[in-house]
């Protein structure tokens, strides 16, 4: 059997003189080959990798690992996981947006540079860092854009990704992509990373720790440092012939409540109905249309919206979006940080290209009793086909 050990990053001492110290757990078959990495809850409120990691430290009890190494982080973000956060809460920074970090920088900073440079040392094959975004979602990975000078890695990230049996997008253009763990890995050191995103915030979800058990199953398959049958996939993962593309956080331009007319998984037509904002009478106030030909990848896990609301994350294969669609500074920086990045690519003007429906007049004021309001015939004019998962 492997041999198990705890190493531990060195953090920080606190104002009580306690130790700050990340424990990494270890397996080691002490027999040359990969390296293979496993990262979990940078976002302190992202809990479902913690899980998904001891599961794979557990099945190796009574698995032989056949050769190279795994190193896990379970909780890259003690103090966050423990207030059930997703920040650091000791500056407040999404730790996942300041690496490689810096070693003189903010507190968040100089506990990545440590994280950093414990990660890159130990010369990985390949690194897995485990998040979660949203219940409505399917479990998928995103992959970094990568530098011109990193293609190569770009590449062989690609080749692990594909193995892992989830569906899987490229990152947002103008995303902050030097910034996240797995970029800063990919352009900064040259080694493949990715981050899976699993299901919903601050609950462990058995189905989705499942897909990332069997994923990281499919990658050490792969590196031929475990027998397994056969490699797995994932029934939500969407088929397509092109690499997808994240296109857009898709918003709303109106406060309600959020009716979705979509599921995860499904493919939906340029112009077709995602969800319908109501207001507190039932009444329709605005419909939200797709973009693009794509794929529902992830529908936002609140029950009400505001103007400007992120409500859907969609991929497609052939994303058209002209550059004069990009936000304005000032309406990504009025949004609360885990937000921001659902505004990279906001455009009102869609509203003119993309609607369905006639925009909505101003309500005229009641004059009949509630009851008489009718509220069900202000459905989109196409009728809606159920949805089915895409196999
Ligand atoms: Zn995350």
């Amino acid at each position: 059997m492997a041999a198990f050990s705890v190493d531990t990053i060195k953090c920080l001492t606190g104002v009580d003189l306690a130790e700050h110290n990340l424990p990494v757990m270890v397996l080691d078959s002490e027999k040359e080959g990969p390296a293979v990495w496993l990262f979990g809850a940078l976002h302190g409120d992202e809990v479902n990798g913690v899980e998904v990691i001891h599961r794979i430290f557990k099945f190796f009890k009574r698995q032989p690992l056949k050769k190279g190494k795994i190193y896990a982080l379970p909780i890259a973000n003690p103090w966050g996981f423990e207030l059930r956060k997703r920040e650091n809460p000791f500056d407040l920074l999404d730790m996942n947006r300041h690496f490689p970090g810096d070693p003189e920088g903010s507190t968040s900073e100089r506990i990545n540079y440590a994280i950093f440079k414990f990660i890159t040392e130990t010369k990985p094959t390949v690194f897995v860092d485990l998040h979660a975004d949203y219940i409505g979602a399917i479990p998928h990975i995103i992959v970094d854009r990568v530098k011109k000078h990193a293609q190569e890695v770009g590449e062989k990230t690609w080749e692990f990704v594909n193995k892992f049996g989830l569906t899987a997008s490229e990152e947002l253009e103008g995303y902050e992509t030097e910034k996240s763990l797995s970029a800063a890995l990919v352009n900064e050191a040259k080694i493949p990373a990715f981050t899976v995103e699993l299901g919903g915030t601050n609950v462990i979800s058995e189905p989705f720790v499942r897909a990332g058990v069997s994923g990281i199953k499919n990658i050490l398959k792969y590196l031929d440092m475990v027998d397994y049958p056969k490699y797995w996939e994932s029934e939500t993962k969407i088929k397509t012939s092109k690499r997808l593309k994240l296109v857009e956080y898709v918003t709303c331009n109106e406060s309600g409540i959020i009716k979705f007319l979509v599921k995860p998984g499904q493919k939906v037509k340029e112009n077709k109905p995602l969800a319908k904002i109501k207001d507190v009478l039932g009444r329709t106030r605005d419909i939200v249309t797709a973009p693009a030909d794509c794929y529902v990848i992830a529908c936002t896990d609140t029950a009400v919206s505001f103007p400007g609301s992120f409500l859907f994350l969609l991929a497609a294969e052939s994303p058209k979006i002209p550059e004069s669609k990009k936000p304005k500074p000032s309406q990504i920086l009025a949004c609360p940080p885990k937000f921001q990045r659902n505004l990279q690519r906001v455009d009102k003007t869609w509203e003119g290209e993309t609607k369905a429906e006639e925009p909505l007049k101003a309500e005229e004021p009641l004059k009949e009793p509630l009851k008489e309001i009718k509220t069900e015939k202000e459905s989109p004019k196409e009728p809606l086909k159920p949805s089915k998962p895409t196999k």
